[in-house]
């Protein structure tokens, strides 16, 4: 048994829109530097980028897999990372059925992860989905299959394979999205929902959100990057407390529902230690709006102009807020205390982060890329060992032996949750502020003070 962070999804550069760092070697040091000991492979069912990982992993725990010792490249702190890699892709389905609510016939845009234990797994799950569309086009095929098809195809390729809803609140592309999906899961999976134990909250919602439907009771959530390049990988992850192996985090996943949680026995023994969120607000799809037209409303403010967009007249991009709202039956949940980690009701606990590198630009008023801010980041990582451990475990005191004061002050100010957020809307990501104008110009005259 032991405590680990694991990314369970991810897009290799076989993806549309990815870097061409998403490869084994980039995403084995960058694991080490994030922190992350179990990293998705993403895109099993592209047939190089299978290929690659055929030739370049090596079995480790049953059903995990590592770089071979000849792809290794230095971390940023210098040595060679040790990360295990775990067989996972994504599949977007698009598809016409019967609405199960209305009993019209309309179009459904499902993303669904994939996971297998083992290569044979993968080859009978790719061979099957071969015959339904083209798997060269795109890491993430898209296939005009039905989720219950696609469920099937799985689970009879191996029972011990997984499927879990992606990103399950996104408007366009997801099992409970505003534009695309369904209602419950019951609808979407048909037989087969049984055997869906986990959603993919997506960065877009967080735990507290989803905690408010009672219908989500049985399953777990898990959270990961889905990351298109390699330095934002694990900005959302699992924390674990289990067996390296497959087997292990799948019953891990499934130790987190809030029904198997329910006895206080089950929260000390869970395996489900905790997820790293973002704060939802900086999701691209949080609040209502209109991209174009420059409108972005809360739920209620949607509610009041009749879900049409003041500027053109046309129907607003209803948000995961607002969906969240219509499919919810307990109120918000309102946290007792502010806590640097959220639970509620013996819930599996998370941490709500930003990024390291994005809270060193801020606190500089610079950009990611700036070289000021690069050059604290490779400090810290290479003093501390990873930015999950800067950014969760370590204590002011420790910080400051290393850190800028004032990066130390923006990652308390994150834990603690002073931020001035701007919520992102119809695919624009949120604005988080740590600093006020106003404090921005003491931090200022403090340094002249210096
Ligand atoms: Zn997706
Ligand atoms: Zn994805
Ligand atoms: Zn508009």
């Amino acid at each position: 048994m032991a405590k680990f962070i694991a990314d369970l999804h991810i897009h290799s550069k076989y993806s549309r829109a990815t870097s061409k760092d998403m490869d084994l070697e980039e995403l084995d040091r960058w694991a080490d530097d994030k922190g992350i000991s179990v990293m998705a492979t993403g895109d099993f069912t592209h047939p190089q980028w299978l290929a690659e990982l055929k030739e370049k992993l090596e079995p480790a725990e049953p059903g995990l897999f590592k770089l071979k010792q000849e792809y290794k490249r230095p971390t940023i702190k210098g040595n060679l990372a040790d990360t295990r890699f775990f067989l996972s892709a994504e599949v977007s389905s698009i598809y016409s059925r019967q609405s199960p609510s209305t009993g019209e016939k309309r179009v459904y845009r499902v993303h669904n992860l994939i996971f297998a234990p083992d290569f044979e797994t993968v080859e009978k799950i790719n061979v099957q989905l071969g015959w339904i569309g083209n798997l060269k086009s795109d890491g993430r095929p898209i296939l005009g299959l039905d989720c219950r098809e696609l469920a099937k195809i799985v689970f009879n390729a191996n029972p011990l394979a997984a499927i879990i809803p992606a990103h399950a609140w996104t408007p366009w592309f997801s099992i409970f999205g505003s534009m695309s999906g369904f209602d419950s899961i019951e609808e979407c999976f048909g037989e087969y929902s049984k055997n869906i134990f986990a959603l993919e909250t997506g960065l877009s919602s967080d735990p507290a959100m989803n905690w408010r439907l009672s219908k989500l009771d049985n399953v777990a959530l898990i959270s990961n990057s889905d990351s298109h390049s390699a330095p934002r990988i694990g900005r959302e992850a699992n924390i674990f407390d289990t067996e390296l192996s497959y087997n292990g985090i799948i019953e891990a996943i499934k130790s987190g529902s809030p029904n198997q949680r329910k006895s206080a026995l089950n929260q000390r023994k869970s395996a489900f230690v905790a997820t790293i969120e973002f704060f939802p607000e900086e999701g691209r799809y949080h609040f209502d709006g209109h991209r174009a037209c420059g409108v972005v409303f809360s739920p209620e403010e949607t509610k009041k102009h009749n879900g049409i967009c003041p500027k053109c007249g046309k129907k607003l991009i209803i948000g995961v807020m607002n969906r969240v709202e219509k499919l919810a039956d307990r109120p918000e949940i309102k946290f007792e205390q502010e806590k640097f980690y959220n639970t509620y009701d013996g819930r599996v606990p998370y941490y709500s982060l930003i990024p390291l590198d994005e809270i060193i630009a801020e606190v500089y008023g610079m950009g990611v890329a700036a070289k000021k801010v690069k050059e604290e980041y490779v400090k810290l990582i290479k003093a501390f060992g990873s930015e999950l451990k800067i950014l969760i475990d370590l204590s002011a005191e420790e910080l400051k032996t290393v850190a800028d004061e004032k990066v130390v002050k923006g990652i308390m100010a994150v834990r603690e949750k002073k931020l001035k957020i701007e919520p992102g809307f119809d695919g624009e990501y949120g604005k988080v502020k740590i600093f006020s104008e106003e404090e921005k110009e003491d931090l200022k005259s403090q340094k002249r003070l210096f």
